[in-house]
């Protein structure tokens, strides 16, 4: 990313401070960190963090343990480094006392509750009278929306994707295991030149294809049942996530059924999805044809979600009426109708969209889908 890029990110997020009446916003989300800052260092550990953010309208620190000082520099320039050595809750109350912020944004689903407590107590100790206020889809509102250097870096990482699932796909064989197949998707992933899977891949055969979020085992594989994948790669930082359904053998007449369901679903959803929709009404173009067919309680996950520096972002196309948001041109979401029947197994395809404000570009190149009449 240019440097220019993360100077409208500051500027953009300090609007946002200024309509929520905020002096300042705590950042301790790895993907909100490297979107704001450029500092790239992931969190190895829910309570092992590489630094966090603290931003008010004319400052902008970046503070974290002497380990990160050199790498931290060199990718946040817009950033002031401190580096904490009496903790990260002596520090900031020190940084929050210099600026004299009276109310802090934090984040609430990324700060735990530990470091919560640590840090209202360093303010209060050194007299600070501050409100603390948690956010939700703070920052995530500016990510969801890609700007043209993003949208790039995510079509590799799917291109990337799609190589290695094309390359793997072929050689699906009776006999190997979910997780030898696993195994081959990773090492053909970072071969192609993903800097890491963008979640562990999922390889789910016959009934195991009936969890949505299967854990590859020791299955072999077998004619004549259902075959998920579902994986992603990492390129530059950016994710990407798609999932196709295969089947060794002569297909049988549920799978041909279920299979062309899915599929009608996904192609309704990718005509039909545009910006100004809200999410849940883009999550009905799908779910209305599966439900229409016999099928809606087998459809029990959301029709898609962001993709961006995390895997799963905002905005979630859910259901949820009371959750909805507005869908927006630059947004980046997956379509992922599936059916799952236990048991059995199941069928989930997955493509990624560029939403516009006609439509969806779709970002996917693969079109191999089975085609039965
Ligand atoms: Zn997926
Ligand atoms: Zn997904």
């Amino acid at each position: 990313m240019t440097p220019v890029v993360y100077k409208n990110r500051l500027t953009a997020l300090r609007a946002l401070l200024q309509e929520q009446d905020l002096d300042g916003l705590l950042v301790s989300c790895p993907e909100n960190r490297r979107y704001l800052s450029g500092f790239s260092a992931l969190d190895s550990h829910l309570h092992e963090t590489s630094g966090f953010l603290l931003i008010s309208p004319d400052a902008a620190f970046l503070l974290t343990d002497f380990r990160y000082r050199e790498w931290a520099q060199a990718e946040a320039p817009l950033f002031e480094v401190q580096i904490y050595t009496k903790g990260m809750a002596k520090l900031l109350s020190e940084l929050v006392g210099q600026m004299g912020a009276r109310r802090l944004g934090f984040e609430g689903p990324f700060l735990m509750y530990a470091t919560y407590q640590k840090i209202v107590q360093e303010a209060e100790a050194a007299g600070l009278q501050v409100e603390w206020r948690p956010l939700e889809n703070f920052v995530e509102l500016l990510r969801a929306v890609k700007d043209p250097e993003e949208i790039s870096l995510i079509r590799k990482s799917l291109a990337i994707t799609e190589r290695v699932l094309a390359q793997v796909g072929a050689t699906l064989r009776p006999g190997l295991t979910e997780r030898e197949v696993a195994w081959r998707l990773e090492q053909a992933l970072r071969e192609a030149g993903a800097e890491r899977p963008s979640f562990p891949p999922m390889v789910a055969a016959g009934p195991n294809a009936a969890r949505p979020h299967h854990h590859p085992g020791e299955r072999r594989l077998q004619t004549g049942e259902p075959i998920i994948i579902d994986m992603g790669a990492v390129y530059q930082g950016y994710c990407s996530d798609m999932t196709r359904t295969f089947y060794l053998g002569e297909p049988d007449a549920r799978f041909k059924e279920v299979y062309t369901i899915v599929r009608r679903a996904q192609l309704a959803a990718e005509t039909g999805i545009k910006a100004g929709m809200g999410t849940d009404e883009a999550d009905g173009l799908a779910r209305e044809l599966i439900a229409a067919a016999g099928y809606g309680e087998a459809f029990g996950h959301s029709l898609g979600h962001g993709v961006g520096l995390a895997v799963h972002e905002h905005p979630s196309l859910s259901p949820v009426k009371e959750r909805a948001v507005v869908l927006q041109a630059g947004m980046i979401t997956t379509v992922e109708p599936g059916i799952y029947l236990p048991e059995w197994g199941g069928v989930r395809l997955e493509d990624m969209v560029l939403i516009h404000a006609e439509g969806a570009r779709l970002l996917n190149q693969d079109r191999t889908f089975y085609q039965f009449d």
